[in-house]
């Protein structure tokens, strides 16, 4: 685990996150994370419960400020921005700005439950006012073809089934058109029966080339769709690899112990 003293940021990646720290008070919830993620890469996250995902993600799309070291999404340090080879923090109406190139996927989908699924979907995009009403409109429909909800267009959260409203806020999310996809454990709250149907968009998803980090516990996905898992202990990348090195050549006897626990 230990790494050179000061790596500097990766400017191709799609997300470099260098020396990130971050503390809650006087407790420190993640540890010298160093992580690169390609354009297009999906990256899996898994780790018991309280290692750090979510804050991990929480950090990449500024729902956290970072205690130290640096987030880079596609070579733009993320809170901060640089005049004169000095470094000014941004406002909350720049840090916005900033987020919008990446969408993220609760647990919980956080519909607004008075909005239909289509102004669900549309909103964002009518209040970030980047693309013209023709355009949000035919992409509102093409995003809801696409996650299998077309005839849902007019029917309110509260009717559908907790896998359709999952597919909802993915189409949600994907509206404003990001770069990078943040999921935190998106099927996690479904029934059994509704995992599958959430997790086939996400793979549809990752075919179109889309730049995917995934909090997840289901590893069949993560070994079939990511390229790469990341294991997360006490705040740490305890291990980073291909699926298959990870999953059937775990070097990490922690990684091995948590492995016996769910099913690979
Ligand atoms: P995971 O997603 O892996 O379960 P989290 O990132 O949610 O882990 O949490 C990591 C640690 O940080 C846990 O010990 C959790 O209790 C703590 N934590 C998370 N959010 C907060 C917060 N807002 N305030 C204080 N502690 C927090
Ligand atoms: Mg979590």
């Amino acid at each position: 685990m230990s790494s050179p003293t000061h790596l500097l940021p990766n400017l191709e990646a799609a997300i470099s996150v260098r020396h990130l720290a971050k503390s809650f008070g006087e407790k420190e919830v993640l540890k010298d994370i160093n992580l690169e993620v390609a354009e297009g890469e999906v990256l899996a996250l898994i780790g018991p419960s309280g290692s750090g995902k979510s804050t991990l993600l929480r950090c990449m799309n500024q729902l956290e400020e970072i205690s130290r070291g640096a987030i880079h999404l596609f070579g733009t340090r993320l809170g901060f921005t640089e005049k004169d080879q000095k470094l000014y923090q941004l406002r909350e109406k720049e840090l916005a700005k900033q987020r919008l190139p990446t969408g993220m996927v609760f647990q919980q989908f956080n519909l607004f439950p008075h909005l239909s699924v289509y102004e669900n979907i549309t909103l964002s995009p009518k209040l970030a006012r980047i693309q013209t009403k023709t355009e949000i409109k035919a992409r509102a429909l093409q995003l809801l073809d696409r996650v299998g909800l077309g005839q849902f267009k007019d029917t309110y959260p509260q009717k559908l089934s907790g896998g359709q409203q999952q597919r909802v806020a993915i189409a949600r999310a994907l509206a404003m058109n990001p770069r990078i996809m943040l999921f935190d454990e998106p099927t996690s709250a479904l029934d059994p029966e509704l995992v599958g149907e959430v997790l086939t968009v996400m793979q549809d998803l990752a075919e179109t080339g889309m730049t995917m980090v995934v909090v997840t516990h289901e590893m069949e996905f993560a070994r079939n769709v990511c390229d790469r898992i990341a294991f997360m202990e006490g705040g740490h990348i305890v291990e980073i690899g291909p699926p298959d090195d990870l999953l059937d050549r775990p070097q990490n006897a922690r990684l091995r112990d948590f492995l016996v626990h769910v099913e690979h």
